[in-house]
């Protein structure tokens, strides 16, 4: 099949309120442009050097979403354009994106990644460590991010059992965060979970953005 038969496929298994983010990395930008000439406006990269150089080529007006570890030392070059770095998963990661969003006259949105899988190897917050940022005084004072919610990684594994308490673990966490710390902001507001393999569950389990890949593009070869 297409790359346009495969996302209009993928589109057919997502409500109208949830947002698919096409995962475009390793792709080539006219892989891209036959998504973008869909009407999808969302990508996302997991690379900065990849990322910046897709955002110098492509229509300005994508949406980027930055969805891989992200160091401290690369946020400047993604801070002048990103639509929401959905990686981020420390304190001063965060402090970061604010100095660099400042910079560029900025507010970016950023997802917290929250650790959820099984594999030590995932990024992301533990439950204590999001606790320490987001009740600290720094975090506060930190006035051009915008957390829009929550994102995460289900475990690798073909159990389906697992993979959905893992999304149930991490839409819980969401609606507790929401209640203790962003009350007031109607903008705390997205789960991102979900990929080829089990967006449709993730769905179900609530996630308000899933983030799809070679089920649009096909697979991914990498050393070529
Ligand atoms: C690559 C990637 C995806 C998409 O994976 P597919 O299985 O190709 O859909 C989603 N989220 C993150 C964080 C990724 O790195």
């Amino acid at each position: 099949m297409s790359i346009k038969e495969n996302l209009h496929q993928v589109l057919q298994n997502i409500p109208p309120q949830v947002k698919l983010v096409a995962v475009s990395k390793t792709k080539t930008a006219a892989d891209i442009l036959e998504v973008y000439h869909e009407g999808i406006r969302d990508f996302g990269e997991n690379k900065v050097q990849e990322l910046t150089q897709k955002y110098e080529t492509l229509p300005k007006d994508i949406h980027w979403h930055l969805i891989g570890h992200l160091q401290t030392n690369k946020v400047k070059y993604v801070a002048p354009f990103v639509h929401c770095i959905q990686s981020v998963d420390s304190l001063k990661l965060l402090k970061e994106i604010n100095k660099e969003a400042l910079r560029n006259n900025r507010t970016i949105t950023c997802l917290l990644q929250i650790h959820i899988a099984e594999e030590e190897t995932k990024f992301g917050f533990s439950r204590s460590e999001l606790e320490a940022c987001l009740g600290s005084d720094e975090f506060n004072s930190l006035k051009n991010i915008q957390i829009g919610g929550v994102m995460g990684m289900a475990t690798f594994t073909t159990n389906q059992e697992q993979i959905r308490k893992e999304f149930k673990e991490l839409k819980s966490i969401f609606e507790k965060l929401r209640t203790a710390y962003f009350k007031e902001s109607v903008l705390f507001k997205d789960i991102s979970m979900g990929m080829s393999s089990d967006y449709e569950l993730a769905i179900e389990c609530g996630s308000t953005i899933v983030r799809v890949g070679s089920s649009i593009f096909g697979e991914r070869r990498y050393n070529l």
